[in-house]
């Protein structure tokens, strides 16, 4: 039997800050990991240059049924106490867009930055642990791999969630709060491409490769951003943000160029051109092969002067009023985070620790706290991993 003082389950994100900043406190830590490298999908992240953290980070960007729980982490570990870490480690970086800020070079950076912190504090990482069994004792849990029995005093799940199983998802996370009694918000895919009913699909098929900036509703929401047409459907950064709010049977609504108002824009074309066919006029906002999708072709040959006003406001609503009711989103096997988890009521907000079952703790995404895209996932990874880290 070996003893440590913290076991972490997952070398991810949130379990290596966890490790990090526990071993900086003098804990003797281990880390087991399922998968063969620690950060899987950090070194996935962001196209491959991981987008660590957004600048805008506040609770209002994260998606839970407590809204308020996530507030104390995100407050006392902020992402400027993340860039200067990765300001100490030397990687250049730069804000894309948004406040969302990614690596110059690669994300495998940031996990070797992780990795450099685990081992000058001495925090143990051990992979290809598949682990068999836990148990509670009366001072702490017993856990089981298929290699070793361990003894600790603090269990940390930082196993993530579902999403891209390839990456080394797993329900474990679940599963063990289940088995302790916590409750878990049933989970699906975030952050993830939508697929289209086989009418739309066909549609809207040629339109494959075409990006434009479209501000996306749906129950409420709003994002604005660039949609991309695929061959599978609907994706680009509006559409994975409008997903983690979007529910089977929902209707998205959508405005393509909203920095123009378009009726306004055709009003003004046919003062001053009249004899301009519609295309023409059009064809200054939008690729030809969706206006050839959106529009019928003796509609787009007709000169803006044939137009009623209440013909080119319909002309307008076609494409800055257009709403599509997708077929379903493409699932864990694409999907960025997992929405749902572990309940975040169940978990005290400062320390992580479960208020039912003490010394266990949950960390990052396996718990109900789901951020926007751009950065904030990980800065929950980071924020929750680090107060926990503080507590073990
Ligand atoms: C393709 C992709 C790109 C992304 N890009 C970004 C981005 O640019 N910015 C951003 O903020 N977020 C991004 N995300 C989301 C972000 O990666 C996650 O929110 C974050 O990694 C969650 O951290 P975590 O530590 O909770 O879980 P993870 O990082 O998923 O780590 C969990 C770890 O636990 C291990 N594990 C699972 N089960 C077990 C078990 N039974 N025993 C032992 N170990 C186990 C896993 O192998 C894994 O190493 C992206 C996600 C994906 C899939």
């Amino acid at each position: 039997m070996n003893k440590v003082e913290v076991i972490i389950i997952g070398a991810g994100a949130a379990g290596l800050m966890c490790g990090i900043e526990a071993a900086a406190r003098g804990r003797k830590v281990l880390i087991l990991e399922k998968s063969n490298k620690a950060g899987k999908k950090i070194l996935m992240s962001g196209g491959g240059r991981c987008n660590f953290t957004n600048l805008y980070t506040c609770s209002e960007r994260f998606i839970s049924h407590n809204p308020h729980f996530c507030k104390s982490a995100l407050s006392r570990y902020t992402p400027w106490d993340f860039i200067a870490m990765v300001e100490r480690h030397k990687i250049a970086y730069f804000e894309k867009t948004l406040g969302q800020l990614f690596c110059q070079e690669k994300s495998s950076l940031i996990v070797d930055m992780l990795l450099t912190e685990c081992k000058k504090n001495k925090a143990s990482i051990q992979f290809n642990q598949n682990i068999t069994a836990v148990e509670k004792t009366s001072d702490g849990f017993m856990v089981q791999t298929n290699h070793e029995w361990y003894q600790c005093e603090s269990l940390v799940v930082a196993s993530g969630g579902l999403s891209i199983p390839t990456l080394g998802s797993s329900p474990f996370g679940y599963q063990l709060a289940t088995k302790f009694g916590l409750s878990v918000y049933p989970t699906r895919a975030g952050l993830v491409p939508f697929t289209l009913h086989a009418h739309d699909k066909q549609r809207l098929e040629s339109l494959t490769g075409i990006s434009a900036e479209s501000l996306v509703t749906c129950n409420g929401i709003s994002f604005q951003e660039n949609i991309l047409f695929t061959h599978r459907g609907l994706s680009g950064p509006v559409i994975l943000q409008i997903s983690s709010y979007w529910l089977p049977g929902d209707t998205v609504n959508l405005i393509f160029f909203p920095q123009i108002d378009l009726y306004a824009e055709l009003l003004r074309a046919r003062l001053h051109s009249a004899e301009s066919c519609l295309k023409t006029v059009l064809a200054n906002f939008a690729a030809k092969r969706l206006l050839s999708v959106f529009y019928e072709i003796d509609c787009l040959d007709k000169p803006l002067k044939q137009f009623t006003d209440k013909q080119l406001q319909q002309v307008a609503n076609v494409l800055q009023n257009w709403s599509i009711k997708p077929n379903a989103t493409e699932g864990y096997r694409t999907a960025e985070i997992t929405l749902g988890g572990v309940d975040c009521d169940e978990i005290s907000s400062k320390s992580f620790v479960s208020k039912k079952v003490p010394g266990l703790f949950f960390v990052g995404e396996v718990l109900d706290v789901s951020g926007w895209l751009g950065g904030y996932n990980f800065q929950w990874a980071w924020s929750s991993g680090w107060a926990a880290g503080q507590a073990v």
